[in-house]
């Protein structure tokens, strides 16, 4: 009888997973094995909240796989000595799983490939969960895309990404699959990540199908409204591969061929280019796998930054006294997300007012977010740094009041996330700071007592923030003149 081991990763499902396809093609009793190796992220471990989705996702393939024939067997260690255990144990001949590209997993998992092949183990590995096999996308001049139009134009321009496999019916496993230590806790963090996400692959296409119905034709337009809920917030499904991006493709592109409600059509294509985004983001992470820790533009290695632990944990904490800022660090902190928008403003804030290292937020993030994804964190940060690829000119400094006001025009979004502030008329609510005295009535709203005063002033952080960033000659270059947002 011959046994194969699946070693999921971050591809946590049974549907369009290549690896287990090959190996039902290819041998008669599977193993599904899930092995928790944080040493092996090497600086970048998953954070608490990445952690409590693991925890969930894991249980939830281990039930589907259950359903079907076998279940999912957990280990924790390096994955080289817990495969090498596995195979003992079940006298398999063969170990199948998908790519991962992280670059110090990309470089665990090809040395445990070679070692695999050594001992005579036959070893298969499928692509990436990306739309686009990273190795296919070139510039003309042979060169990766440091630019995302150009990038996504040359992937729009190639074959169609491949179309999603099945989900397979059963999936035989060995009579006595091997023991599972115990599965990582995830700890019982609060209830507001309980009450907000459904981890699992039922959870993953349930999110994109309400977003394809319900939300998608109004994506175009409200996209950037952090009060409402106008995203598909599927980016933790996406992160721990619950959900491919071959299958959201096909799905997206078969609700925008039935038509239907106005500006659907306009709305999905939108929304894929966000998902254009994250290829982009796995495609310099692949070609520049440094910029996790460093600046993709080596002028900004000498920067100045600040070092404040007061003013990093004000802003940690949601009490810099800028509303749109504290309304994303809280909603960060209660839910293990935040608003692609807001992200963009409270990143800026944190870069820009306060001159304090990109990568401190990166990590904040990284330990907070429940979608905590180095390539897109990686990407995202660096971005609004002015040190990356494609990113905004040194010169864009977020207002927070004007993008507050613009984005939430009602305030709703700060009531929601900084109750102080709900008795804050609408007109004041993104600047509490400048509101008369009678304007804000008996509402027990008290600045520097119930709300903080803001840390810094924003006209004069801009300026100091502009001399900084402006002796780094972070100037647009020819080929970046467009104002696209990630
Ligand atoms: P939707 O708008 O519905 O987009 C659909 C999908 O497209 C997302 O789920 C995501 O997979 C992808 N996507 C959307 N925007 C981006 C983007 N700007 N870059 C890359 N992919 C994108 N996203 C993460 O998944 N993990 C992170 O760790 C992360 N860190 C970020 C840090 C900063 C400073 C910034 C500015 C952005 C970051 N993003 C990150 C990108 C983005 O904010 C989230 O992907 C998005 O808010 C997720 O919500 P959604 O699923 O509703 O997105």
């Amino acid at each position: 009888m011959k046994v194969g081991i699946v070693w999921f990763h971050r591809d946590l499902r049974l549907a369009d997973h290549p690896a287990l396809r090959a190996a039902l093609q290819r041998v008669e009793r599977i193993v599904a094995l899930y092995i928790d190796d944080p040493e092996a992220e090497i600086g970048w471990p998953a954070g608490a909240a990445g952690r409590w989705w693991l925890a969930r996702s894991l249980a939830r393939l281990d039930g589907d796989l259950r359903s079907r024939g076998a279940g999912l067997t957990i280990r924790s260690g390096p994955s080289r000595d817990r495969l090498a255990e596995v195979i003992a144990e079940t006298g398999a001949t063969a170990v199948f799983w998908n790519r991962r590209i992280e670059p110090s997993l990309a470089r665990r998992d090809e040395r445990i490939r070679r070692e695999l092949l050594a001992a005579g183990i036959l070893v298969e590995v499928g692509p990436a969960d990306l739309l686009f096999e990273p190795e296919t996308i070139r510039s003309r001049s042979g060169e990766p895309y440091q630019v995302f139009t150009p990038f996504w134009r040359e992937c729009l321009r190639g074959p169609d990404p491949a179309a999603p496999l099945p989900a397979p019916r059963r999936v035989a496993g060995l009579p006595r699959p091997p023991a599972s230590s115990a599965l990582p806790s995830g700890g019982d963090r609060n209830a507001g990540l309980q009450s907000e996400w459904d981890p699992g692959e039922e959870g993953a296409r349930r999110r994109l199908r309400s977003f394809l119905d319900e939300r998608a034709a109004a994506y175009a337009r409200d996209r950037n409204r952090p009060d409402e809920e106008a995203t598909a917030r599927l980016s933790a499904h996406i992160h721990f591969g619950e959900i491919s991006p071959r299958e959201i493709w096909r799905r997206a592109g078969v609700r925008a061929g039935e038509g239907g409600e106005r500006g659907i059509v306009a709305g999905i294509e939108t929304w894929l280019r966000q998902i254009g985004w994250r290829e982009f983001a796995h495609h310099l992470l692949i070609h520049f796998p440094r910029t996790t820790d460093r600046p993709l533009r080596p002028e900004f290695g000498s920067f100045p930054w600040r070092r404040s632990k007061r003013d990093l944990d004000a802003w940690r904490r949601g009490l810099t006294g800028v509303p749109i800022v504290d309304a994303g660090m809280r909603e960060l902190r209660a839910i293990g997300w935040m608003h692609n928008r807001v992200r963009m403003v409270a990143a800026s804030y944190l870069v820009k007012d306060l001159l304090i290292h990109w990568r401190e937020g990166a990590r904040w993030f990284w330990e907070t977010l429940v979608d905590a994804d180095l390539a897109n964190n990686t990407l995202g940060w660096q971005w609004v740094a002015g040190s990356g690829a494609d990113a905004a000119p040194y010169f864009r400094v977020f207002n927070p009041v004007v993008q507050g006001e613009r984005y939430d025009p009602h305030g709703a979004y700060v009531r929601r996330w900084v109750p102080e502030l709900a008795g804050v008329p609408a007109r004041w609510i993104h600047r509490p700071w400048a509101a008369p005295r009678d304007a804000l009535g008996s509402q027990g709203f008290l600045l520097g007592r119930t709300y903080p005063e803001p840390i810094v002033d924003h006209a004069a952080a801009r300026d100091r923030a502009l001399a900084a960033f402006g002796k780094v000659q972070n100037a647009r270059r020819p080929g970046s003149a467009r104002d696209e947002a990630p």
